[in-house]
């Protein structure tokens, strides 16, 4: 089995397109099959090499390596389609020597007159076949001349092109309503539909999966490979990922590429997990499984032929539990970015910072959706501003105390003790106790629980690498100092 993913590099990768290179990839993973990862660049004034670059990086990103492909080699490349242009020639000479396609010299304004009362008469538009009976001799010395011509494909009329589609079951087109459509372009480059075969072909191809946008271009791919003779691939459209309102999702649902997902703190993990359950099922009712597990059990015959709704909500809820699982280095790893566009990291991480990171970050993770509200989360160490409102004064001052007397609180039970013996002065208890104590240590009415906040602002007293802390022994003085 080979599959391929074949990105147009003209922008950042969508998630609809990183769900169609994951179910490549859980194909070819789960199969024992080749992941190629093909460039589409012949549209020379939209594709840029940074957009290769960063499709390539969130590939990685996802995990989703290809085992052939720009970048990883391989016995059928080149793999960016502008790299391949002489098979496109060879391709287009065997078409033409054999009458299958031919010149045509119609030009744009021509075209588009045509096109215009076509639809004008309610046809839809289709190319009238001007330049079809030209004598091939006569069209090659046009062309010889100097003349501009595209090559189209000869499409033979009054039959069906039918295929059976994976997801979609058999799927047929009448070719009377396909015009012939345009291999080569003026200046040579190839269109898409003509590349797309002759690479699938060439490459081995043996399943193309793709989105379902492409399902009108299959009958046109089909008789090139009928023309060729070459053997056709398998094919599987799958529906298009849409927003909430069914309407395929774009700009104005907000994300959309996987950058912006990763920009917003997902876990590439869950995004992944998260793509495969658009359209399919890993079944009995688990939906949390790791990519290998995915591949393992993923069939394309079990994907769904609806359209696929992102929900952004079921996505958070996905990432919570890879922040829940996640490896303690790895997630300081992710984290530190946020921090420290926030502020709370300044500067080069010493080991102690980083170790503290390491131990802190994972008690926090367990109540967030995504890694920026880490940030959120470590407020309370990073900020603080003595409250102004009215708080018990016998208590503020046995906190106050207490600390004064004590060693730093760093870590729970020193923090237990101290809030024991203040219930002992006070003879506070529970939340009377407790809520107190965090809107003085803390300055503020709500955060993390106090037997995880409490030592983190104490162990990150004077860390290299972090922004200033201030000590709960100097905060409860403040507070005090304000009765
Ligand atoms: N370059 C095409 C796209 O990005 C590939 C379509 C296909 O997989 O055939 O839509």
């Amino acid at each position: 089995m080979r599959v391929r993913f074949a990105p147009s590099p003209t922008g950042h990768l969508h998630v609809g397109n990183a769900r169609t290179a994951l179910f490549n990839w859980l194909l070819a993973r789960g199969q024992n099959g080749t992941f190629i990862l093909r460039i589409e660049d012949t549209d020379l004034e939209r594709s840029t090499r940074a957009s290769e670059q960063a499709i390539l990086d969130d590939l990685r990103w996802m995990g989703l390596q290809w085992d052939e492909g720009v970048d990883a080699g391989g016995s059928y490349g080149p793999y960016r389609q502008t790299e391949r242009m002489q098979s496109y020639v060879d391709h287009t000479n065997r078409l033409l020597a054999e009458g299958k396609g031919y010149y045509c010299f119609c030009s744009a304004e021509t075209l588009e007159a045509h096109r215009k009362s076509q639809l004008a008469a309610g046809l839809p538009p289709k190319y009238a076949g001007t330049c079809r009976n030209i004598p091939a001799e006569e069209a090659k010395r046009r062309k010889d001349r100097g003349e501009a011509a595209v090559v189209r494909l000869r499409v033979p009329g009054g039959r069906n092109v039918t295929f059976n589609d994976v997801v979609r079951g058999e799927v047929t087109f009448h070719t009377d309503v396909i015009g012939d459509p345009v291999l080569v372009r003026s200046d040579g480059i190839p269109a898409y539909n003509f590349a797309v075969v002759i690479d699938d072909a060439l490459m081995k191809v043996t399943h193309v999966i793709r989105g379902e946008d492409h399902i009108s271009n299959t009958p046109r791919q089909l008789l090139l490979y009928e023309a060729y003779g070459y053997q056709q691939p398998t094919f599987a459209h799958l529906s298009l990922v849409m927003g909430p309102d069914h309407a395929p999702l774009s700009k104005r649902h907000g994300a959309t590429s996987v950058k912006e997902f990763r920009e917003k703190g997902y876990l590439p993990e869950a995004l992944v997990n998260y793509l495969a359950l658009i359209g399919w099922s890993p079944g009995q009712n688990e939906e949390l499984l790791p990519a290998d597990e995915l591949a393992r059990r993923f069939r394309l015959e079990n994907v769904a032929h609806s359209a696929g709704v992102f929900d952004e909500d079921k996505l958070a809820w996905v990432n919570r539990h890879y922040l829940k699982i996640i490896e303690p280095h790895r997630l300081a790893d992710l984290a530190e970015p946020h921090l420290r566009q926030r502020g709370q990291i300044a500067g080069e991480l010493s080991a102690d910072a980083r170790a503290w990171l390491v131990s802190v970050l994972p008690g926090m993770a367990a109540s967030v959706d995504r890694l920026p509200q880490l940030a959120d989360r470590l407020d309370a160490v990073f900020n603080f501003t003595a409250p102004t409102e009215s708080l018990d004064p016998t208590l503020v001052k046995a906190l106050a105390g207490e600390l004064a007397a004590s060693p730093r609180l760093t870590d729970k039970d020193t923090f237990r003790a101290v809030a024991n013996r203040v219930k002992d002065k006070t003879g506070l208890k529970g939340k009377n106790l407790f809520h107190p104590i965090r809107v003085i240590l803390t300055g503020s009415h709500e955060g993390p629980e106090l037997d995880l906040i409490v030592p983190a602002i104490d162990r990150a007293v004077g860390l290299g690498g972090l922004a200033n802390v201030i000590s709960c022994k100097d905060r409860a003085a403040a507070v005090a100092n304000l009765l």
